[in-house]
């Protein structure tokens, strides 16, 4: 049986548009249908203070990052999506798996600039942690690295890299292959490991974690010096959340 917020939502959108429903539902009914997240997107809190992640990542990096950058992918998104309420209808990581589904060129391209750029800072936000709390992987996860790279020390060598490298703006990715193997990907702009049929096969798989190279992760604090900001980043590293979503994965 349907909820009731979920009948309300519906109701809502039957009658109206998608921005009708977002000021009609109460707070408390939207917060009642956010999981999965659908469209119109908020922000999301960030779980931790800006502060909390100095000296490594500083807090107007911080600030800017969530409160402007992520705010303007979803505003973006939230933008988009209100031309094509049927697709604001699904999930966002859904969406973002079904991206060649969507006919329209120009709406597709702001999905996956928006969506992407929506998707991964949420997800970034809850791969970081404070440095007291950044743990360790769990013995299943540490097992898994071993067997795929070797160590833990190698892993971040080859994930250094990666990020490293990746030219221009993107991302670094740790995933599940669909070969159940761990494997380091890197993407660019906002593309991400969800999007079938947008980017290459190889990189397609179960994200466990993910570090955001554009130079507005970074350049305040870091000037041009990503290997420094990557570097300081490991002290950061949400291990036990990457640990819960490989053991999610696994089951
Ligand atoms: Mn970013």
């Amino acid at each position: 049986m349907l909820q009731p917020s979920l009948i309300h939502r519906r109701h809502f959108v039957k009658l109206g548009t998608l921005a009708a429903a977002a000021t009609l539902l109460p707070t408390a009914a939207r917060a009642a249908t956010a999981t999965p997240a659908v469209a119109p997107f908020a922000l999301p809190a960030l779980g931790y203070a800006f502060d909390a992640l100095e000296p490594h990542i500083d807090k107007l990096t911080m600030e800017i990052h969530h409160d402007k950058h992520h705010a303007a992918y979803i505003a973006n998104l939230n933008a988009a999506l209100a031309t094509a309420p049927e697709l604001a209808q699904q999930p966002l990581d859904k969406l973002l798996a079904t991206l060649p589904a969507v006919p329209d060129e120009a709406l597709r391209t702001k999905l996956r600039n928006h969506g992407g750029g929506h998707w991964n800072h949420e997800f970034f936000w809850k791969s970081l942690a404070p440095a007291a709390q950044s743990g360790k992987p769990s013995a299943a996860l540490a097992t898994a690295m071993d067997e795929a790279f070797g160590s833990l020390e190698a892993f971040k060598k080859s994930f250094g890299e990666a990020a490293t490298k990746r030219f221009g703006s993107g991302w670094t990715w740790l995933i599940i292959a669909p070969d159940g193997k761990l494997k380091i990907i890197s993407t660019p702009n906002q593309d991400n490991p969800l999007m079938q049929g947008v980017v290459a096969a190889a990189d397609l798989g179960t994200p466990l974690l993910a570090l955001d190279v554009w130079e507005h992760a970074y350049y305040l604090h870091y000037q041009n010096r990503r290997p420094e900001y990557i570097a300081a980043w490991w002290n950061l590293v949400n291990w036990p959340a990457a640990s819960a979503r490989f053991a999610a994965a696994k089951v």
